[in-house]
């Protein structure tokens, strides 16, 4: 395939929401590549908290590293209020958390990873990245079919023959657990970047910012700080290597 002018570099973008998993992907990626964005999407979600710690969270970033600091570029945050008011689900309307008949909590916001890996790509594109970079993770997480990497090698050969260009999508998480996640993130920052996560990133599902535990702000009692709460554990007794 041949490689458009415009994309001189081939830097990249990274899905980012300011939570434990795609922070760990933007201290990967600034590791790993010399130009590094990041786009987030507001698309009504219940708790508005993930868009006011994402820049505490890139500050935070930026602070633990010079050579982070000088690859880290542009955040943008992509208006999706059109796609949230289609999904009728407990992160956008006011819906229980739960586990529905068809095995998928009621968190699922179907087809959620396909429409932002395609508003990713056309922000990629324009700024010349080559590589989308996802915290999917299809190992202890709820079964959204859309983070399996079956689904995610689809899209990314669907978004590589649609712009006619490369447009790699890498998900680091996939194969790990959240202990592994906590451990992953240890090797790539110390505990200095393991401290960040756990002070600066958002997790719960209830948008809980009062309560703090050793693994960070949240309720405590939601899937996603069950997840969470579990992972430390996990980590921390000493059980996980990434
Ligand atoms: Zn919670």
């Amino acid at each position: 395939m041949n490689r458009p002018s415009h994309r001189p570099s081939g830097g990249a973008l990274v899905l980012f929401s300011a939570g434990q998993d795609s922070t760990t992907c933007l201290a990967w990626a600034l590791e790993r590549f010399d130009r590094v964005e990041t786009v987030g999407f507001a698309y009504g979600q219940r708790h508005a908290v993930e868009l006011t710690q994402r820049p505490v969270v890139l500050a935070g970033l930026r602070g633990l590293s010079p050579v982070w600091d000088a690859r880290l570029g542009a955040d943008t945050v992509v208006d999706l209020a059109a796609f949230g008011a289609l999904s009728d689900s407990a992160l956008t309307a006011d819906r229980a958390i739960e586990m529905q008949a068809n095995d998928l909590p009621s968190t699922f916001v179907p087809g959620r990873n396909l429409v932002f890996l395609t508003f990713a790509a056309a922000l990629a594109y324009r700024r010349g990245l080559e590589t989308l970079v996802g915290g999917m993770c299809e190992t202890d997480f709820s079964g959204y079919p859309d983070c399996r990497r079956a689904t995610l090698d689809a899209m990314q050969q669907a978004l590589t023959l649609g712009l006619d260009a490369p447009m790699a999508v890498e998900t680091p998480l996939m194969a790990l657990s959240k202990a592994q996640t906590w451990a992953l993130a240890d090797t790539l920052g110390g505990p200095a970047l393991t401290a960040l996560i756990a002070e600066a990133t958002h997790t719960c599902y209830r948008g809980d910012r009062v309560a703090r535990h050793a693994w960070g702000y949240g309720c405590g009692a939601c899937p996603a700080c069950d997840l969470r709460a579990g992972g430390w554990t996990a980590w921390t007794a000493g059980g996980a290597r990434a």
